[in-house]
């Protein structure tokens, strides 16, 4: 056996599972497709994670959750999951897109979620070239521009006061005439200047020819459809997990998140799941952290019984 544990997914979720694991001895690898960091990275600054009197970078919290993982010996690598086979009991093998394979005595999934899309034309042609589902990452490109953000929930709100660093004016674009985020940050949102609540409003279109030039909206109280014009459209209109590469493994959700008990037990014994790709109502970094201390000390009392 290569691990007694493979965590597949490196946010949180996955770096607490593997501090915890690697804490209780337990021979454990980390595999991420990517960095370190998941979700946590598409947001700059994180203000509501325990400890962190002024709040933290995404960067600095992601790097020392890794560090303080590492320090128990908890193994890095980084290869893109294909599938997983039982191969029989608390034995698993996890083979990889490059054609190499991890065997190991049990798994825990957390390979968190991303962002849906909001399907309606010039989404897709403009992505990279004026659509945006990364503050983060592309915020500083809109310096003194018009740009609009699309969703009513804690992304949408909290990434379009982040935008507000660069842009000119925010158009935040909801469906509703209430947002779904949380008060404070709804507050926060009411008295900047620089946003504008555009309310009762979908997306109809996203206009251009090399890139975003506007946008085509319509009121779904009036049925009044206009134009806006602006240069980027940064969208946030919820996520979906990433838990396609486990086919019928495990039992899901109609959306594809993870069902599990409370000890983070998938319907396949031996794996487990944690995060936001599991089937739950809270998705924020503390509880994503809670659920991987669980899932490794699921793990640890499991193998106790081999
Ligand atoms: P979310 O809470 O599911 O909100 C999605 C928003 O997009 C909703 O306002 C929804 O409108 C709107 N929407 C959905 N489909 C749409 C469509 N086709 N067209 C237009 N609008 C559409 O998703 P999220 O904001 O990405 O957050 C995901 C999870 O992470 C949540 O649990 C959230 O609390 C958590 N989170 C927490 C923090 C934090 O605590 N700092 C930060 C980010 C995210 P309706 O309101 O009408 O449904």
């Amino acid at each position: 056996m290569d691990y007694q544990l493979v965590i597949i997914g490196s946010g949180p979720a996955g770096m607490t599972a593997g501090l915890y694991a690697s804490r209780a001895m337990m021979k454990t690898l980390i595999l991420d497709k990517m960095g370190s960091g998941g979700q946590m990275l598409k947001t700059h600054w994180i203000d509501n994670y325990p400890g962190f009197v002024d709040g933290v970078s995404s960067a600095e919290l992601t790097e020392k959750m890794l560090n303080q993982a590492k320090r128990f010996g908890l193994e890095e690598k980084y290869g893109e999951v294909s599938f997983i086979e039982a191969v029989s009991r608390k034995h698993f093998r996890i083979n990889l897109v490059d054609g190499n394979s991890i065997d190991t005595n049990a798994i825990i999934i957390t390979t968190g979620a991303g962002p849906k899309t909001l399907n309606v034309p010039g989404e897709k042609e403009f992505t990279g070239r004026g659509v945006s589902y990364c503050a983060t990452c592309d915020g500083f490109f809109y310096r003194g521009q018009d740009i609009a953000v699309v969703g009513g929930g804690d992304s949408a709100v909290q990434e379009a006061l982040f935008l507000t660093k660069f842009a000119k004016k925010i158009y935040l674009i909801h469906r509703r005439d209430r947002l779904r985020a949380t008060g404070v940050v709804q507050e926060m949102a009411f008295k900047e200047p620089k946003i504008e609540l555009v309310w009762n409003t979908t997306i109809e279109k996203i206009n251009g020819e090399n890139e975003v030039t506007g946008i085509t909206v319509k009121n779904k109280i009036s049925g009044e459809i206009k134009e806006i014009a602006l240069t980027g459209v940064f969208i946030y209109v919820g996520i979906e997990p990433y838990t396609d590469f486990m086919g019928d493994l495990i039992k899901k959700d109609s959306l594809g998140f993870i069902i599990t008990d409370e000890w983070m037990k998938t319907s396949c014994e031996g794996i487990y799941a944690a995060g936001d790709c599991r089937a739950k109502p809270l998705r924020q970094i503390i509880t994503a952290c809670g659920e991987g201390a669980t899932a490794a000390y699921a793990v640890e009392h499991y193998l106790l019984e081999l």
